[in-house]
């Protein structure tokens, strides 16, 4: 699984908000490696300043300086929709109105085919989702309307997931899609009662990078909009019926462990999923590992509430980036080598229980294993902070068809014997709600096919129709 953007909003008179900007995009650089961008308003026009890489490799002192202004959106990108050209990077920038706008997007719509044939439009001529939204809203601006009412008529018929940040001249508008998939946060800048400026962002360590204070997260179906020092709330779209539906994978992978999601801190939460992992079952074992970065909080808590030994039995190359070419199963296999080794000393000998965060595929999972074996542990026990993926996400996660998944057709003991662990064991569903402290304010469509939104396949009690 990959994550899938980050963005960013920022409004602060008289502060060097490109640099501001640039700091909370590199506190979300996990969420996205493929590109970054950043658009800027200048009193006069809008200039965006986009390319893949890292944040690091697009940004340079020189673009940061053309970046003027005090208001200012940001984005790190992923795709999961569209192409993975540099020509789909974003912000993406539209000249209607009499300024243009520019606008970041976090998540996937799921009625894009509908939305497009709207206007006569396909897919085919569109670089991805988000350029969708921003042609229809230029389309709606075009006809006179202002870009806030084009936002509600073209956001109110959008399915799926949208965390998006939009600049136009005097205003920087974030807007959250009705069950809140992905998630959004806001910060100010400056003391309380004289801000002097505010920051919204994919996740709460972009605020802290910048000095801002956390205020609240954008709700679910709400517009927040900055202008100057000044922050108004519109609700924007209907709610949906029943509750947020945050994407359950943020707690669990996506999002920062220093993250707070919900009023949660997503480190303690992962703490929480390997404590309540070892006391579903028990196995005789010498060491507790976890697979670097997130199955790592998860082994510390299986360690804690088991007393068995934690070790840092792998260590991770911090620099792999995001590699552009289509791996096939053999290639990702290899990927393990290049992202983890094994401290043959610290396992040569030893019954290991390994904490990884989720399965996908499988094929990473079984290279890791039989690397782990290769080492000389002499078992593995393999413990997943998350029950069986067996279902696609259509809501801004990159993850396989079904058919590719591996818990989509198998149980759990033939998922152990393709892994070629000793045993396997899942969190259930209930412990890792309740390691999260949430009940149903969170998405697992992944994990048990309720998609809390339409999704452009056919779904019924026999399964889904692609
Ligand atoms: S389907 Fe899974 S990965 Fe996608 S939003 Fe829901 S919980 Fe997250």
């Amino acid at each position: 699984m990959k994550e899938a953007c980050g963005v960013v909003g920022l409004v602060a008179p008289g502060r060097d908000v490109a640099h501001l900007c640039f700091d909370a995009l590199y506190a979300l650089q996990h969420r996205g490696q493929e590109s970054a961008g950043m658009a800027a308003f200048d009193d006069h026009q809008i200039t965006v300043v986009k390319d893949n890489g890292l944040v690091s490799h697009v940004f340079s002192e020189t673009t940061l300086n053309a970046l003027s202004g005090s208001l200012i959106i940001g984005h790190t990108r992923y795709s999961t929709s569209g192409s993975a050209n540099w020509t789909a990077a974003q912000p993406v920038y539209r000249s209607a109105g009499a300024s243009g706008f520019a606008l970041a997007h976090n998540g996937n719509l799921t009625n894009t085919a509908e939305l497009a044939a709207s206007v006569g439009l396909t897919m085919t001529s569109m670089l991805s989702d988000s350029d969708l939204v921003a042609e229809l809203l230029a389309r709606e601006v075009q006809c006179g309307v202002t870009l806030v009412e084009a936002l509600a008529t073209v956001l109110g018929r959008a399915q799926g997931a949208f965390s998006m940040v939009v600049l136009e001249a005097d205003a920087v508008h974030a807007v959250r899609d009705p069950r809140g998939f992905r998630p959004l946060c806001l910060g100010r800048l400056g003391p309380p009662d004289a801000p002097d400026g505010w920051i919204v962002a994919s996740e709460t360590p972009a605020l802290d990078v910048v000095g801002a204070t956390f205020v609240r997260e954008i709700e679910p179906g709400e517009m927040v909009t900055i202008e100057g020092t000044r922050v108004t709330s519109t609700r924007l779209l209907n709610p949906a019926a029943g509750p947020t539906r945050l994407c359950i994978f943020e707690f669990v992978y996506f999002a920062r462990p220093d993250a707070y999601l919900l009023g949660h801190q997503v480190h303690g939460a992962r703490r929480r999923m390997g404590e309540l992992l070892a006391a579903q079952s028990s196995v005789a074992a010498d060491l507790v590992m976890g697979v670097p970065d997130s199955g790592v909080p998860a082994a510390e808590g299986y360690a804690q509430a088991s007393g068995i030994p934690f070790a840092q039995g792998l260590v991770k190359n911090r620099y792999i980036g995001r590699t552009f070419i289509a791996p096939d199963a053999a290639q990702r296999a290899r990927s393990v080598r290049r992202k983890l080794n094994p401290l043959r000393e610290t396992i040569a000998g030893q019954r290991l229980i390994v904490v990884d965060d989720s399965i996908v595929r499988g094929t990473t999972t079984r290279a890791l294993v039989g690397m782990l074996r290769d080492a000389g542990a002499a078992e593995v026990h393999l413990r997943i902070s998350s029950p069986p993926f067996a279902w696609p996400c259509y809501y801004g996660i990159d993850t396989p068809s079904r058919d590719d998944l591996l818990a989509a057709h198998r149980d759990v003991a033939a998922m152990r014997d393709y892994i070629g662990c000793d045993s396997l064991e899942f969190i259930s569903l209930e412990n890792l709600r309740a390691a999260i402290g949430l009940r149903d304010e969170c998405c697992d469509a992944c994990l048990t096919g309720h998609y809390p939104a339409p999704v452009p396949v056919v779904i019924g009690a026999a399964g889904a129709r692609w």
